[in-house]
């Protein structure tokens, strides 16, 4: 048993279902919990983009100030700091007389290298992996096997499937006393668009409040595979990936209660879907453990080269939303005035990018890193290879038609005119074509492949 443990938060800002923190608490007569927003997390990144945007960081001291209330309510605490995590865990081990440390895994290079040093001060460290609905030691397979496509990984684990128990929130943490955080300090300013058609708040105790609402209130889970693909309105997904991605809520926890929900209304193909995609979530996981860095290099998990003409203002363009396709565009502009897209849409507009624009794809990765609330590195990067062609799609030549695909799912172009002020009095179906001033600068790729 230590006397005092320290309880290093990462992404698993919970207290239900925490798997590492329940150890803890078990192994520790006190336990302290602490929170280090780290410099290698903020700050420009290589490819001229921001590591953490204002709607991320927005995101993410909304879900800390959750946690510390929710931890008082258990009679702990939280400790905050912002710079370099192991350094400030080696003043706090001096001042409390720390003896051992608990956290939870994470497979990112720059989260491994900080839990490297952390583990360097040389206290015991004892941490565990919850991320994933299954867990590496339940597949079928080792990491070194798992397959380089998504349906075999699927019809394989599908088969085995084990499903670790939920954890329930600790009765009381004994912890020692300190000072409330004053988050507002730290808050940067963020302006809501009166366009969001959803406000997304930080922490554990609103990403139940969705759940609860989208499977139990709303019941729309149980229309979610006919909606999924839908791009304006506040349920035609479950939104629950900004929680899923800080860990405000673990996908475990989400699996038990879709399957209460299919035990009181049964299960249906939507039910099924929503647990297709936690799968897709947990195959992303497990391909970046096995391919480690190379999911961030420009050929990703292939052999060729990946082709691409460099050009900076079509980047630009790109990212202000300001291609002249409405429907690149308009998903730009929902992305950066809100920090969420749809798949839909992130389809889209990173096709654009890598196979019409041909621009190096780890550009839009670098970018979607900066702005998306629910940035999550394997997700993140491993769909954008995948989108790319450098990843696990094993049609290579995927590509987007994105005027189709605006025909396809925004025929009456409302979503393009709602997020493009410039389309507004034009009839819906010019709203839904390029812009003519900018056809010869950035078109012209798409109309030499076959419209449809
Ligand atoms: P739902 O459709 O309701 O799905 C439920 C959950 O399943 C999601 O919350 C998510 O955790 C998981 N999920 C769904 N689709 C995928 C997928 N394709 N890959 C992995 N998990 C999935 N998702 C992230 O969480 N973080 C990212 O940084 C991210 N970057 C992406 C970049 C690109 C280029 C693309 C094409 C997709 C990316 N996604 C990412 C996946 C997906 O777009 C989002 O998870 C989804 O749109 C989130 O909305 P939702 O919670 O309503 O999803």
């Amino acid at each position: 048993m230590h006397k005092v443990s320290l309880y290093w938060f990462r992404n698993d800002l919970r207290l239900k279902d925490n798997v590492a923190l329940t150890k803890a608490i078990k192994a520790s007569e006190k336990v302290i919990p602490f929170y280090c927003l780290d410099e290698k997390f903020t700050g420009p990144s290589e490819y001229n983009s921001q590591k953490m945007g204002d709607f991320r960081l927005k995101f993410l001291l909304e879900s800390l100030q959750d946690l510390e209330l929710n931890l008082i309510q258990k009679n702990a605490g939280l400790i905050f700091r912002k710079g370099n995590t192991a350094a400030e865990i080696k003043q706090l081990i001096e001042k409390y007389n720390i003896e051992a440390i608990y956290f939870s895994d994470e497979i990112g290079q720059e989260e491994k290298a900080i839990a490297k040093s952390v583990k360097n001060l040389g206290l015991p460290c004892f941490s565990t992996e919850s991320k994933t609905l299954c867990k590496e030691g339940d597949l079928p397979f080792s990491i070194s096997n798992l397959p380089d496509v998504f349906s075999q990984f699927r019809n394989k684990t599908e088969k085995h499937w084990s499903v670790r128990a939920e954890i329930p929130v600790p009765d009381n943490i004994p912890s020692i006393s300190v000072e409330k955080i004053n988050w507002q300090e730290w808050m940067p300013t963020v302006a809501e668009s009166e366009k969001a058609s959803f406000r997304f708040v930080g922490g554990e105790s609103e990403a139940w409040k969705r759940l609860q609402s989208y499977f139990w209130e709303t019941k729309n889970i149980g229309i979610y595979k006919e909606t999924r693909n839908q791009l304006m309105g506040s349920n035609f997904s479950s939104r629950f990936s900004p929680w899923l991605a800080l860990g405000c809520i673990s996908a475990v926890s989400i699996y038990n209660d879709l399957k209460k929900y299919e035990e009181s209304y049964n299960a249906n193909e939507s039910t099924y879907w929503l647990l297709f995609e936690l799968m897709w979530r947990d195959y992303f996981h497990f391909v970046h453990k096995k391919y480690g860095n190379q999911i961030f290099q420009l050929n990703g998990l292939k052999d060729q080269t990946f082709y691409h003409v460099p050009n900076e203002i079509w980047v630009e363009k790109w990212k202000n939303g300001e291609t002249g396709i409405p429907f690149i565009d308009a998903n730009m502009r929902e992305l950066n005035q809100t920090g969420w897209m749809s798949n839909r849409g992130r389809q889209n507009v990173a096709s654009f990018l890598c196979k019409d624009l041909k621009q190096d794809w780890r550009l839009g990765a670098a970018y979607f890193e900066e702005k998306l609330i629910d940035y999550d590195v394997s997700s993140n990067w491993g769909n954008w290879a995948y989108v790319a062609g450098v990843g696990n799609d094993p049609r290579e030549s995927r590509w987007f038609n994105v005027i189709k695909q605006n025909y396809e799912y925004d025929r009456w172009a409302r979503y393009v005119k709602h997020w493009i002020p410039e389309l507004e009095k034009l009839p819906d179906n010019l709203a839904i074509e390029p812009w003519k001033a900018e056809i010869e600068y950035y078109i012209l790729p798409i109309f030499l492949h076959e419209r449809w």
